[in-house]
């Protein structure tokens, strides 16, 4: 005897007394174990890992139970126990020696989780259930195929290696790798084997004990366990079920069972997700109570609902604690037993030994039928273990297919009572096992599967509603015929393949199940039969759908079913006798008692059935019939007919087509109009009997019927039952007309049916692309489908694909595509591609194509008409050549020259040419041209030798009427037809060769026909016309061009104002403005001269511009209207929000952003508007409104003309000018200058914070003058008053300020709520939204890469006109409490800007504080003196922004990094800065060099590192004194540069050196001076004056609507866009030279800046300030903020989420994963399991995460769903992805599962609407739209 294994030997136990591996060991030497030990062993562990406590947050009544289960403590003293017990010792070396051996499996076999990608070759599928896992595919040659995605519902395996599921390329690398590997291992020995099948049969007993729901038999199980003295040990147990709605069950749980809200919410979710949750743990009558609570609540709620299945009560029931434990570690021991399975295939075979054993308690069967019992998780659990342990191998997955088949009945009645999902139920395994074609076959032979499925769903789903014979569907179907329904589904998986090969059993098992097939299809034979109704409508619309249901899912298995027997002769005889004696026993509308009765027509003879489609009843469920149409077909493949095919009783021809016959009778009465009466239920049948889902199996098979008719039945007889069925007998006789005369009309629909009639014989004649039918195949039958959709408009791939039947081989059916179409790539980036039809393919259009709707046909014909009209062809659409009939058929050309047929078309011709018929409608005559073309088409053709059409027609004289009617004004339209019907008559003479004789004389009578009475052509008609009517046209529309020249002025007048961009040049001014600026005293003359030769709008010299007075016209009333200081106010509709746009990081609080549309209004006529729009919401129905509430007073509406989303009202504002005059300064004018202002400010600063002004401020505060003397400065106050500009106070009038207080207010609510509301000083966030609204306009002209100056659209001039204006005219119109309020903020801000407190310049947002400054300081400053200071570009404004463009400089400065030159390298910078260096004096580069050394980070960091380099060379003088020396000889040169350094460097060094006294002493080493040489100032030049482009752009952008100066247009030689073009609109110098000449002022300024402490004693190592804070650095130019970036493969991106999990439930994968597109988070989204709270409700995570990240509204990406989300608060929108397959399609719910790419046009369109602000907007927009579905927002 063996004793232990090598292993067990190697390491010592290290278990302690407690584990019983010693006493199993023991107990496995001696031979007595058993799995009782294990059992027993696991129920007593369990207990110690799962608890339970209750918590009592804030709610003491209603604690909340929170249950756990230990499952590391259980894995390592339970299953790690058994391994140890299974493997030796270490059975992790055993195991990893396994994975070695590489034996583990040739298939995948994996188990797919909820939302996995799966991948399905669809070249090699074998059927659209074939796909594969991310790695395999990875590791796969399919990945190069064409390739379908799909993300898996749950529970499906990969088929990786499975033989019978590829065509080729069976195994991915790795699955080839396994095969290629031995079977069998050396490592698991017998002993281990034995051990195995131990603990396995101890798992699997236990399990199947403990999993049941019934609590009894748990309960049972746990008998003789004492319950150590716990009081409360049982736990009521919730289940779940598909009949209660979440919200029923939580009201439940809060209402019975006193759960919190958020609690029940969860346990929901629990119970949605494992099927099950404990409640309560308890004492067993406290559970037992609450049990009895919740069920009697279910039993009470029933007279409210409506439905009997949801009346049921909740399943519950109450658990003895410790049943509960052993449950989870149940669970838990399966879960590890599937994953151990996987491990290797000799555990497998073990296993399938086990449940193999019919008498075990764990049997196949037992797992089966148990199935039923259990709950979701339990279910799962043993799903997965049976996949992984029996479908990896062959023989196991055919034992298991064979127990399943043997149980199928009673699991599938388990299933259709139960009420949970079908991939929750074990009867979801079918796909794994039937969709194996050998498995399949081997089933059907000797399990009889195909029989016993059918013979099951009859039993289960249709017995009940037969009546007299026949199904009848009551209003009411029950839920059990839909469940029922998934048995069809497993049919079809059967009969999915053809076997190649046929044995007898199989034959046997076929024909069984073909058998009960047709028991079935008997029973549908006339289903669901209506009547017409006549008198009254029908009193209720009959039940449709049911049939229809059946008839869907039943139509595949038909086709397979017929093409299987295809493929065997003896198949083919059995089945056809079978459905002969089927149809002879069926007795709808044909049985013995149907009367016959001889009707005649010209000279022919047919008994006819009389059968009164009128007036009894009719169905168009015929599959009986057609299941004849479809078997006959293949008759002729084995040389069958219907004479030979059967002895003995059968049909005849007609009585097997009547039925079909009076089904098309109805369609065409129904058409005509005769059945209005039957209401909606029958249109809807008509409707889905020819779309593509149904027609195969419906109208295809009645028209192969009605061609089978017409095959057997003699030509004349056949015609003859048609017209007697269509009541068309008398109508042929010639008196007919007479008749008619003298009776009256004597029936309304007598046109119609003649019409519906002809057409029907066009169709049995021309639709004949069916193989069997001609000599076509499949393949033609889809290229014929395919040239006749798209000859009426060209298709996108999907729209073809849903027009074409499903097939799976759709790569075939693409290969067909592109043989008749060519694929035109989209132009535009959001629209799609399309197919167009190839030009030869034209002429195979068939107008009367069966497949076509009424619209179709007409408008095809349309298309084709104006196409051959284009062309300069016959305007007309004749009949395509036909393919030649099979030899079954070609009794069917014969149709078109029997004598009926020769007497109906004449009839037609005849009455056409008599102009006084009135049995005559055009229609007819296409209709009969179309057939006699038909006729000429297939004479021509000489396919059949018997067919004369044209001798026979000439016996009617066709030709001659033809020819007649052609001249006949009354078929005109059908003029080119008959031209088209004559040529091929004439062609058609000319052959004929014993027409020889006549040939001379009627040719000569053609040649008069054609030279004296040729009819012209329609085109020729038409031309003449055209000649005639251009004359015509060209007067009149002298005329109107004329009127309309006129109305456009006037248009033009009234309109121009709007849209135009409004300056004109001074020199347009009217008079009056010009007297008003002499008013002012300046002197214009002197002026304009000086302002028009400057561009700048700012600084000395400054260009002058009067703007136009700009007239609107309100968009409401209409009236023209012009803002002027004093009133009527005009606003404009504005949008105001929440942004973070600019700033999308979660650490700083968002903006507030104003964009407008520039629409204007009165104020008064937008507040009558608006009124009347609220009023109207609150009228609108409940559904619409926001369920969650909306920002404090929302006042959403639209711009009442261009209906975007607005929430508040701008005022517009006259220009400043027009407030305050600006005055220009010549240079050479004595000057207040810019550092003696400096002092003046520092003087207010210092005023401001003086004590004494908390108290009286206006009072306390000096006059100007008086702060002017205290700054020490000895310029008098007129000339400060000279740059400053103050004026009388403005008086504004009432109601702009009334609006912008209202403004003011919807800015301060869409404030962050970080801020206090003190700190909400209303015109503070007048001046955000201000500077927030440019900065943003900024960013996204930079971002689409547009010049800002004259791109701008009217939306944008109109907002920052308004906005600006609006925050100087608010800044120069204080109030004393205003006055008081800012006080704070302005002395701040002075203290930052001029005396160095708080922060430095690195930290400041330069513009946003120069707006501020320049709306707020002039103002306080003169706020004692009681005037105003309008910002008009005065000299101090200048002087404000140059003082932040070197704020700004300096920043740039400092922070610069130079270009690195690690290798040596030379710095890469343009030549063109180098140039510009070059050029600079001396001095100046020496003051750059040693601005640049003294205060950017990285040069002193450099300077540093050398410093500390020397001073630890100096800790080591003895060795290094060489070095040392070196260093000290040339310390200002690194080793580096010291060959390069050019003669500037090396002098600007000694310069540098000699300046040495100024520095400050810290730690770096002054003497160390990092090289600076010409490239490197070339390099900060470059730097510069790009950080500068930002600040730059919105300079100009504030000061062009500040002082209305025009940007020099493109002619002007500045280009605007660049730095100096901005410097120079800005009166700006540009060169450094101005601001680092220490002779001028401009450099001790930028030395104050940078001198600030915070930065010349910042660690230069850590990057902190002094104090040890980070530096909240802005940067001078912020980068465009972009959306994540996305995959290029979309399938990447499903990988990536495919693993996350729920971080509120670590076991559980999210099931709508949705990633921010602003930060890029993945988002638990719109599930019960993630709902944080927000302001107090319950929310999805996407809106609590937009919340935060994108300041209430992101832009977000489903993954799964493969859809974007503009997502706002409780509102959102669905918005196009920007992924593309290759079509250049869209793919929302990846429905189609065509590889998609990101198409980078699309993903910028998106950013761009998020960039400027647009979402709301577009929000708005598409939900505009009424047929929106309205969605809970706020639970994403
Ligand atoms: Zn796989
Ligand atoms: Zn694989
Ligand atoms: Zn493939
Ligand atoms: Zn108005
Ligand atoms: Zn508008
Ligand atoms: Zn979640
Ligand atoms: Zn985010």
């Amino acid at each position: 005897m063996e004793r232990f294994d090598l292993e067990d030997v190697v390491a010592p136990p290290t278990h302690t007394a407690e584990t019983p591996l010693k006493d199993w060991r023991l107990k496995y030497q001696a031979g007595t174990i058993q799995k009782q030990d294990f059992t027993d062993f696991f129920q007593k562990q369990s207990r110690k890992y799962f608890h339970y406590h209750y918590e009592a947050e804030q709610d003491t009544t209603r604690p909340s139970l929170r249950c756990t289960y230990n499952e590391a403590g259980a894995k390592e003293h339970i299953i790690n126990v058994l391994m140890e017990f299974v493997l030796g010792d270490n059975p992790k070396i055993v195991l990893d020696k396994l994975q070695q051996e590489g034996n583990t499996a040739t298939v995948c076999g994996k188990v797919f989780k909820n939302g996995e990608p799966t991948y399905s070759c669809r070249e090699c599928g074998m059927d659209p259930t074939c796909v594969l896992c991310v790695n395999c595919f990875k590791q796969s040659a399919h990945r190069y195929h064409k390739y379908k995605m799909s993300t898996s519902g749950g529970g499906g395996c990969c088929d990786c290696g499975d033989e019978e599921a590829w065509k080729k390329d069976h195994y991915c690398e790795e699955h080839l790798r396994g095969k290629e590997n031995p079977k069998g291992s050396t490592i698991i020995t017998d002993a281990i084997k034995e051990r195995c099948e131990l603990a396995f049969t101890a798992i699997l007993t236990f399990s199947v004990n403990f999993l049941e729901i019934e609590p009894n038999a748990s309960l049972e199980c746990l008998d003789g366990d004492v319950d150590d003295g716990e009081e409360a040990c049982f736990c009521t147990v919730l289940y779940n079920d598909e009949s209660h709605t979440f919200d029923q069950v939580i009201q439940t749980l809060t209402k019975i069972a006193k759960c919190r809200q958020k609690d029940a919410m969860e346990i929901v979710a629990s119970i949605d997700r494992e099927g099950r949750a404990v409640v309560k743990c308890d004492t067993f009558s406290e559970c037992h109570q609450l049990q009895e609570a919740i069920e009697k609540q279910g039993v009470l709620s029933l007279s409210t609902l409506q439905t009997a299945r949801a009346a049921q009560s909740l399943r519950v029931s109450v658990l003895n604690i410790r049943a509960v434990a052993c449950q989870q570690l149940a669970l838990q021991l399966l879960t590890w037993f599937q994953e151990f399975l996987i491990k290797h295939c000799v555990f497998r075979q073990i296993f399938a030994r086990l449940i193999m054993d019919r008498k075990a308690p764990y049997s196949v069967r037992h797992i089966l039928e148990y199935d039923v019992k259990l709950w979701k998780t339990a279910r799962t659990c043993w799903h997965r273990l049976l996949i992984s342990g029996m479908l990896m191998e062959y023989d196991n997955k055919r034992a298991l297919a064979q127990e399943f088949s043997k149980h199928y009945a009673s699991v599938v009645q388990d299933f259709i009572r139960d009420d949970h999902e079908h991939s929750f139920s074990i009867i979801s395994l079918s796909v794994q096992l039937f969709t194996v074609p050998s498995i399949a076959h081997y089933l059907m032979a000797n399990e009889g599967i195909f029989h016993k499925l059918l013979h099951t769903f009859y039993h289960v789903a249709v017995e009940t509603y037969i009546k007299n014979k026949t199904l009848q569907f009551s209003k009411t179907v029950n839920v059990s015929f839909k469940r029922a329904a998934y048995i069809l589904y497993d049919l079809r998986y059967i009969l999915s393949f053809k076997p190649d090969v046929w044995t007898d059993p199989l034959r046997e098992g076929f024909l069984e199940g073909c058998k009960a097939l047709l028991k079935l299809l008997n029973v549908m034979q006339g289903m669901e039969s209506t009547t017409r109704q006549t008198g009254q409508h029908m009193d209720y619309e009959p039940e449709w759908e049911c049939a229809f249901n059946l008839h869907i899912k039943l139509a595949t298995t038909i086709t397979l079913v017929l093409d299987w027997c295809a493929t065997d002769a003896a198949v083919l005889t059995k089945l056809y006798q079978m459905v002969m004696r089927y149809l002879c026993s069926n007795g709808f509308i044909v049985d013995s008692a149907t009367k016959r009765e001889e009707r005649h027509v010209a000279g022919h003879v047919a008994e006819c059935f009389i059968y009164d489609v009128s007036s009894r009843p009719v169905s168009i469920h015929l599959p009986l019939s057609r299941f004849f149409a479809g078997i006959y077909l293949h008759l002729g493949t084995f040389g069958l007919t219907f004479d030979n095919a059967v002895a003995g009783n059968k049909r005849t021809p007609e009585e097997i087509i009547e039925p079909i016959l009076c089904t098309q009778t109805m369609i065409a009465q129904v058409h005509a109009g005769m059945w209005r009466r039957n209401g909606y239920s029958l249109l809807h049948q008509l409707y889905f009997y020819r779309i593509v889902r149904c027609r195969s199996e419906m109208l295809d098979r009645d028209i192969i019927g009605l061609q089978i008719g017409a095959a057997l039945i003699e030509s004349n007889q056949y015609l003859i039952h048609i017209l007697n069925k269509f009541n068309l007998i008398k109508w042929i006789q010639s008196d007919y007309e007479k008749e008619l005369t003298a009776q009256a009309v004597e029936d309304d629909y007598m046109l119609s049916m003649i019409e519906e009639f002809l057409e029907l014989l066009i169709v049995i004649i021309g639709e004949r692309y069916v193989p069997g039918v001609s000599n076509v195949t499949e393949e033609d039958r889809t290229k014929k489908e395919i040239i006749q959709l798209l000859c009426s408009k060209p298709y996108s791939h999907s729209e073809l694909n849903r027009a074409l039947p499903d097939t799976y081989n759709d790569t075939a059916v693409e290969d067909v595509i592109d043989s008749v179409a060519i694929f035109k790539k989209p132009q535009k980036s959001d629209a799609k591609g399309v197919y167009e039809l190839k030009e030869e393919l034209y002429d195979e259009y068939n107008m009367y194509f069966y497949h076509y709707t009424k619209e179709e046909k007409s408008k095809s014909e349309e298309t084709q008409r104006s196409r051959r009209k284009s062309k300069n062809e016959l305007v007309c659409c004749p009949p395509p050549k036909l393919p030649k009939l099979t030899d079954g058929f070609v009794s069917i050309a014969n149709l078109l020259q029997c004598d009926v047929m020769m007497t109906i078309l004449t009839t037609v011709l005849d009455r056409a040419i008599d102009t006084s018929s009135k049995s005559f409608a055009e229609n007819h005559l296409q209709e009969a041209l179309y057939l006699i073309g038909y006729g000429l088409q297939e004479e021509q053709s000489g396919y059949y030798p018997f067919l004369s059409f044209y001798v026979q027609s000439q016996k009617y004289n066709m030709l001659s009427k033809l020819e007649e009617l052609s001249r006949s004004a009354r078929v005109e339209a059908h003029r080119d037809f008959l031209l088209w019907t004559i040529k091929k008559f004439k062609e058609l003479q000319a052959k004929d060769k014993s027409n020889e004789d006549a040939e001379a004389c009627s040719m000569s009578a053609d040649g008069d026909l054609s030279e004296i009475s040729r009819p012209l052509t329609a085109a020729e008609q038409e031309k003449k016309e055209k000649e005639e009517r251009a004359r015509l046209a060209a007067e009149r529309r002298a005329k109107i061009m004329a009127q309309m020249q006129n109305a456009q002025n006037n248009f033009m007048k009234s309109n121009a104002e709007m849209f135009a961009s409004a300056n004109v040049p001074a020199a347009s001014r009217d008079s009056t403005t010009t007297m008003e600026w002499q008013d002012d005293g300046t002197n214009m003359d002197e002026e304009g001269a000086v302002a028009y030769n400057s561009l700048a709008c700012l600084g000395v010299e400054r260009r002058l511009q009067q703007p136009e007075e700009q007239s609107y016209k309100c968009i409401l009333c209409f009236e023209d209207c012009t803002v002027t200081k004093d009133g009527p106010t005009l606003v404009y509709s504005a949008f105001v929000q929440k942004s973070k746009v600019l700033t999308p990081d979660t650490r700083y609080p968002s903006s507030v952003h104003t964009s407008s549309c520039g629409h204007v209004m009165h104020v008064d006529c937008w507040q009558e508007y608006y009124i009347n729009e609220e009023s109207k919401e609150q009228r609108r129905p409940h559904r619409s409104r926001q369920p969650f509430p909306q920002a404090p007073q929302s006042t959403e509406f639209q711009c009442p003309y261009c209906r975007c989303l607005s929430n508040s009202v701008l005022p517009l504002s006259a220009p400043l000018s027009k407030y305050s005059m600006p005055m220009v300064i010549h240079k050479g004018d004595e000057l207040f200058p810019i550092d003696m202002w400096i002092e003046v400010m520092k003087t207010l600063s210092d005023e401001l914070n003086m004590p004494s002004l908390e108290d009286n401020f206006e009072d306390s505060l000096p006059p100007a003058h008086t702060i002017l003397s205290r700054a020490n400065l000895c310029a008098n106050i007129e000339q400060f008053e000279r740059i400053a500009q103050p004026i009388d106070p403005v008086e504004l009038p009432a109601s702009w300020n009334t609006f912008m207080q209202r403004y003011i207010k919807s800015v301060c609510q869409h404030a962050p709520t970080e801020f206090e509301k003190s700190e909400k000083v209303g015109l503070l966030w007048l001046w955000h939204t201000c500077i927030y609204t440019v900065q943003a306009l900024e960013v996204y002209l930079r971002a689409v890469n547009k010049p800002f100056s004259c791109e701008m659209s009217i939306r944008h001039k109109s907002c920052l006109s308004g906005l600006i204006r609006a925050s100087c005219l608010s800044g120069a119109n204080l109030s004393s409490a205003d006055v008081a309020s800012l006080k704070k903020a302005a002395a701040q801000m002075l203290d930052t800007v001029f005396k160095q407190k708080s922060g430095s310049v690195v930290e400041w947002n330069c513009f946003s504080i120069m707006v501020q400054m320049i709306c707020i300081v002039p103002n306080l400053l003169f706020s004692s003196s009681h005037k105003a200071v309008v910002a008009n570009g005065s000299m101090m404004d200048f002087y404000t922004m140059q003082l932040f463009f070197m704020a700004n400089m300096v920043k740039a400065i400092v922070l610069f990094e130079p270009p690195t030159t690690d290798n040596g390298m030379a710095m890469d910078v343009d030549e063109e800065y180098e140039q510009e260096v070059k050029d600079l004096p001396q001095r100046i580069l020496d003051n750059i060099a040693e601005f640049y050394r003294k205060y950017n980070f990285a040069a002193r960091r450099q300077a540093l590192s050398t410093t500390q380099q020397q001073q630890k060379q100096q800790a080591r003088p003895q060795s290094e004194t060489q070095s040392q020396s070196q260093s000290q000889s040339q310390p200002q040169t690194p080793p580096k540069s010291d060959e390069a350094s050019t003669q500037e460097t090396q002098s600007t060094d000694t310069i540098s050196l000699n300046d040495e006294a100024t520095t400050s002493a810290h730690s770096v080493d002054d003497s160390i001076k990092v090289p600076c040489d010409l490239k490197t100032i070339a390099a900060l030049y470059e730097h510069i004056k790009m950080e500068m482009t930002e600040f730059l752009r919105c300079c100009c952008l504030f000061f062009h609507f500040v002082t209305d100066v025009e940007f020099p247009d493109e002619h002007s030689n500045a280009n605007m866009d660049s730095y100096k073009g901005m410097c120079e609109y800005l009166g700006l110098e540009h060169g450094l030279q101005a601001y680092f000449d220490s002779a001028g002022c401009f450099a001790s300024i930028l030395e104050t800046f940078a001198s600030h402490p915070d930065i010349v004693y910042c660690d230069l190592v850590t990057k902190k300030k002094r104090c040890g804070r980070d530096f909240a650095l802005v940067p001078c130019t912020l980068p465009i903020p972009k959306l994540v970036d996305l995959p290029e493969d979309y399938s990447d991106l499903i990988n990536t989420v495919s693993d996350f999990v729920c971080p509120n439930s670590e076991r559980e994968e999210m099931k709508t994963p949705t990633m921010c597109l602003i930060c890029g988070k993945i988002i638990c989204a719109q599930s019960f399991c993630c709902q944080p709270e927000l302001d107090g409700r319950a929310v999805g995570a996407c809106t609590y995460h937009a919340h935060f990240c994108g300041a209430e509204i992101s832009v977000l990406l489903r993954v799964r769903d493969c859809q974007i989300i503009y997502l706002g608060r409780s509102k959102g929108c669905f918005v196009q992805p920007p992924y593309l397959d290759q079509y250049g399609e869209t793919d929302m719910g990846l429905r189609r599962g065509n590889p998609l790419r990101l198409c980078p046009e699309r993903y910028q369109k998106l950013q761009l609407t998020w960039l400027s602000h647009g979402l709301y907007e577009e929000i708005a927009r598409l939900n505009d739209n009424t047929s929106v579905v309205p969605t809970q927002w706020h639970h994403m």
